[in-house]
């Protein structure tokens, strides 16, 4: 009893938080189903399975069945699971499977009184998969069992439950200390990848269960690069660097961009687009808020680089949200109409490239707040030369 988590819980009553948590989350799919008219559930992802029951396996398919009023969960992992999936999946049944667990889930389905649909996420589930599905259950429910349900688990993660909030909050908190670390080692000379490597390694002995996407650090020409993943480039003496990062910590994934400038003479040119594409960034913080749409925000940073000359130069979205995973809804792009809701988290990460010369981004994690948002990574992003 001396294991205090991030909530300043001690182990058994967060076990007890965490139970109550995911029976909620069940309860809210369940809700949905019911909307969709589909008696139950198939879901085979595992971020999806991690949030309606807590069991992070690699190998497993949950089934939900919507009754009337409640709602039941059955979870199907392999032989590898079987103490994972009873500490982590603790309010769920579990079944072993002795052969594939997708055909154990779906003959068990079948098998189950009431149940007349099930849904599935047809952007997940390849040609093959429904195949056999279909092979797994009578004959003549076949046609009928089986029914796309888009996005059911997605759409409700974009709202974060109280748990995640808490959770990646301290993600960021991470991702800013590390970002704090990495001023102090970044020097010109050393290689990309030495870079990122430190970083990496300082993630890890910080609690990091790894990095929730490949580090970028893009110096020099490279900058231009909007993905430039670390190379054995070397960070140059005057030039600018992006350093894009986030760590996983406790399920949940931090992102945040910094563009710094190593040397002593940045051109007017640099210092130019670094101040457009900061202010761009700090108008599209401003403009979030719930019931604004995804597509007014990446407007609003649209349009101070537009007027700054740089339209061309932003050539991506605006931002995404983030949780479990470091893409997920919403996405926030042009012409997007999806309203902000409190307990979103999104990205707020403009960007200019200009090919073979060199280009900025950053970005910061933001919570939907009840009036506004809160930024989560506050770390310093005034024009900084090293
Ligand atoms: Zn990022
Ligand atoms: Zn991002």
């Amino acid at each position: 009893m001396v294991y205090v988590n991030f909530l300043g819980l001690f182990q058994e009553e967060h076990r007890i938080i965490e139970r109550m948590i995911f029976s909620k989350r069940r309860a809210r799919a369940a809700a949905e189903l019911r909307r969709l008219n589909l008696s139950s559930l198939l879901v085979a992802e595992p971020a999806n399975i991690r949030y309606l029951s807590g069991f992070t396996g690699s190998n497993g398919v949950l089934v939900l069945l919507a009754g009337r009023t409640g709602v039941r969960a059955r979870l199907f992992t392999d032989g590898r699971y079987t103490a994972q999936a009873k500490t982590e999946a603790a309010g769920v049944s579990v079944t072993i499977a002795k052969r594939s667990v997708l055909t154990e889930a779906c003959v068990w389905l079948a098998q189950q009184k009431g149940v007349e649909s099930c849904g599935f996420d047809p952007t997940t589930a390849t040609v093959a998969t429904l195949e056999s599905m279909k092979k797994a259950v009578p004959a003549g429910r076949r046609r009928s069992l089986f029914r796309p349900a888009h996005g059911v688990v997605p759409r409700l993660r974009e709202l974060k439950d109280s748990y995640e909030i808490g959770a990646m909050r301290e993600a960021a908190a991470l991702g800013c200390q590390l970002y704090e670390h990495l001023l102090t080692v970044i020097e010109a000379g050393m290689t990309e990848q030495a870079l990122a490597a430190t970083l990496e390694y300082a993630a890890r002995m910080a609690g990091a269960e790894g990095m929730s996407f490949e580090t970028i650090v893009a110096s020099g020409e490279r900058s231009a690069l909007p993905h430039g993943r670390a190379t054995q480039a070397k960070l140059p003496r005057r030039g600018l660097v992006t350093l894009d990062f986030g760590v996983i910590l406790n399920g949940y994934c931090s992102d945040m961009t910094r563009t710094v400038y190593l040397g002593s003479a940045a051109s007017a040119e640099e210092r130019r687009v670094y101040d457009a594409v900061l202010a761009a960034q700090m108008t599209a913080v401003e403009a979030v808020r719930p019931g604004v749409t995804t597509g007014d925000v990446d407007e609003a940073a649209r349009s101070v680089l537009r007027s700054a000359g740089l339209e061309k130069a932003f050539s991506h979205s605006t931002g995404h949200g983030v949780g479990l995973e470091i893409h997920e809804g919403p996405r926030v792009g042009a012409g997007q109409k999806q309203l902000l809701e409190p307990g979103m988290i999104i990205t707020i990460e403009p960007g200019a490239y200009l090919p073979g010369r060199f280009g900025v981004r950053i970005e910061d994690m933001v919570l939907v707040t009840n009036n506004g948002a809160e930024i989560l990574t506050p770390s310093p992003k005034a024009w900084t030369q090293l």
